[in-house]
């Protein structure tokens, strides 16, 4: 959908410098290493070393025969006078001046008649290579490893994917339909293409160009695509970057991106700068201390860039996040980001469409119903939902459907929130018989508990990291969840536990992952919903540990109390749910050591 056919080329071309220098850093080391190796190991080759002054009496003493010398070496090599093979008389000398032995040993010969054979021979010219490459190399890999570093800090100049636009380019090519849902959100954003497109006409109105538009919500919710929307609407430029780009390994750069970046967006006007992820430099400026220095300092550049506009400059800023509570809050002050977006996760009607946007493209059976995936789906995002489809059609194709029926979205679904199906695993008949307590206990718990949804499916096939699974049924899109609903979601959890102690009188590991989810809620309850009586509605949630030394001990040592006494409760209640209906839990477990897996009809039967 993207036009970003210039950064790839760019990305490219990168790729393909850092590979060359690489590769001729490489050949240089080991042609380098094998000449040196090879050389310097056949000049050694039986020979021993002989100190200079030793040479001196030897010659004064006529006990040298030979001498040789390599144009350039310092290294002389000399045959001591005597009887045996030459090789084994040969020695090496390291002389002190090279050019003062040579005349002196010249005058030797010459005025005192010495018989010494005196030898030059020229240097081998692949030591002298080898010894240039040698020298060379440390400065060589100095220059490799700057350019490398400068290019990935993007000093060349490259700061932002720069997608569609004037210069040549198409658009971002996305455009508002290719947005399922968000109709408000849509609505809200209408007016800044529109703005985008004819600046001329709101500011000879005296209208005020909005500056900042932060994007609030969880990842795959569509942020980027809006904001592509945005740009493709309006056929303007889209300069993305991500705020962990800023961050770099160099001090002051962060800084220097973010006014790089914003050249680039002035030149380019009127267009869109989406900076993703923004709180990885958009944090709460802390203390000026060690790495935050840095951080301070890109947010400041930041800040600077926002206000340093011109009025009349139709660049608009579109920042996203999930993390909204990190933000400084000088990011949201008037003619920064001041106005602030919430994407939500799609509601069942919003999923519907996501789905069926996203199916255009692909051959689905006759039996497949996207209200009622919508329905399974809850809480899942757009980017999770895509690929839900995307899954789908690949295990329709290995399933050697002709289309993708309704059955491969269920496990699809399934595939993305509890794992792949894995039938093949060997499982020990005593492992099968506790994982079948374990979920028999979840499912026949969970249907004593109003709050709790309906079984959709109880199986002992182990898919992904677990043994087995409870699915339940998600049709609802809830925006509270009342106190009474967190405690039976915390007997539904402890159902699985209870089962194994009651019926086996036995319990394993494999309730790991509910004591985890179970604990956290009984936590959340006490900390951020302020759901206790003994504590109030305080909210204990702190970003600073610390922080909490305001509430002193007491309230610590309640909050562990109370987190105890309600996992225990919701432990003992399932226990009693179990002890009560023994005969459901033995068969609701037998069945599933049958068949391995329960359709939710299977499940009621039992109840009947
Ligand atoms: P992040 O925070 O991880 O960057 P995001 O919120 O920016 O995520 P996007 O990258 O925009 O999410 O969405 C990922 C993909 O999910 C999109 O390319 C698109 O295929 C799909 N998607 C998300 N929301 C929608 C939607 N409302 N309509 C259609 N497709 C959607």
């Amino acid at each position: 959908m993207n036009d970003n056919k210039k950064p790839k080329k760019q990305e490219k071309n990168l790729d393909i410098i850092r590979t060359i220098s690489l590769l001729v850093l490489l050949i240089l080391c080991i042609v380098g290493a094998i000449a040196y190796y090879y050389f310097s190991e056949k000049d050694g080759k039986n020979e021993k070393e002989l100190a200079f002054t030793e040479l001196i009496t030897m010659i004064n003493e006529d006990k040298i025969e030979k001498i040789e010398m390599t144009t350039g070496s310092s290294t002389v090599k000399v045959t001591v006078a005597g009887e045996g093979e030459e090789k084994d008389r040969e020695k090496t000398v390291l002389v002190p001046s090279i050019q003062a032995f040579m005349e002196w040993i010249q005058e030797k010969v010459d005025k005192e008649d010495k018989k010494i054979e005196l030898n030059q021979k020229p240097v081998n010219p692949l030591i002298r290579i080898s010894d240039t490459i040698f020298s060379l190399l440390p400065t060589l890999l100095l220059i490799i490893l700057l350019i490398m570093i400068f290019k990935m800090q993007g000093l060349g100049g490259d700061s932002g994917k720069v997608y569609g636009g004037e210069d040549g380019l198409k658009p971002t090519g996305v455009k508002f339909n290719d947005i399922a849902g968000l109709d408000e959100e849509k609505d809200e954003l209408i007016e800044i293409v529109d703005f985008l497109k004819k600046p001329s006409e709101y500011l000879e109105m005296g209208a005020k160009i909005p500056r900042g538009i932060l994007l609030y919500g969880k990842p795959g919710t569509g942020k980027t695509l809006i904001a592509k929307a945005i740009a493709g609407e309006a056929g303007v430029p889209f300069i993305s970057m991500s705020g962990s780009e800023f961050i770099e390994m160099f001090a002051g750069l962060g800084a220097s991106r973010v006014r790089k970046l914003f050249e680039k967006a002035k030149k380019m006007a009127p267009c869109i700068i989406f900076i993703d992820e923004i709180d990885a430099i958009g944090s709460r400026r802390t203390s000026n201390t060690g790495s935050e220095t840095e951080n301070n300092q890109t947010l400041n550049q930041l800040l600077v860039e926002m206000d340093g506009f011109d009025t009349n400059e139709t660049v608009i800023v579109l920042a996203a996040t999930n993390r909204p509570e990190m933000l400084d809050k000088a990011l949201l002050r008037p003619g920064r980001f001041d106005r602030q977006i919430t994407i939500p996760s799609p509601d069942l009607l919003g999923r519907e469409s996501i789905l069926k946007l996203h199916s255009q493209n692909k051959k689905f059976a006759k039996d497949v119903d996207f209200k009622s995936i919508a329905g399974d789906t809850a809480g899942f995002t757009g980017a999770e939902l895509a690929n839900v489809l995307n899954e789908a059609a690949i295990l329709a194709t290995r399933n050697k459907h002709t289309e993708i029926t309704n059955a491969d979205i269920e496990n699809a679904v399934k595939k993305i929130t509890v794992g792949l199906e894995k039938t093949n695993r060997v499982i020990s008949d005593k492992d099968k018989k506790l994982t079948a307590y374990h979920e028999a206990g979840h499912a026949v718990v969970s249907k004593f508990l109003p709050t709790q949804t309906d079984v959709k499916e109880v199986s002992i096939i182990p898919r992904g990291l677990a043994g087995g699974y409870t699915m339940y049924k998600t049709n609802e899109d809830k925006y509270y969840v009342s106190r009474t609903e967190l405690l039976e979601k915390m007997v539904a959890l402890m159902g699985g536990r209870a089962a194994e102690k009651i019926a086996l009188n036995e319990i394993s590991t494999g309730a790991s992952n509910d004591i985890e989810v179970a604990t956290g809620i009984a936590k959340d309850m006490l900390t951020v919903y302020g759901m206790d009586d003994s504590l109030g509605p305080v909210s204990l949630k702190v970003d600073d540990p610390y922080e909490l030394q305001i509430f002193g001990d007491k309230v610590i040592d309640q909050v562990g109390n109370q987190i105890q006494i309600l996992i225990d409760n919701a432990y003992i209640t399932a226990q009693k749910i179990l002890s009560d209906n023994m005969d459901i839990l033995d068969n609701v477990a037998q069945k599933l050591l049958e068949k391995e897996k329960i359709t939710s009809e299977e499940f009621e039967e039992f109840f009947k």
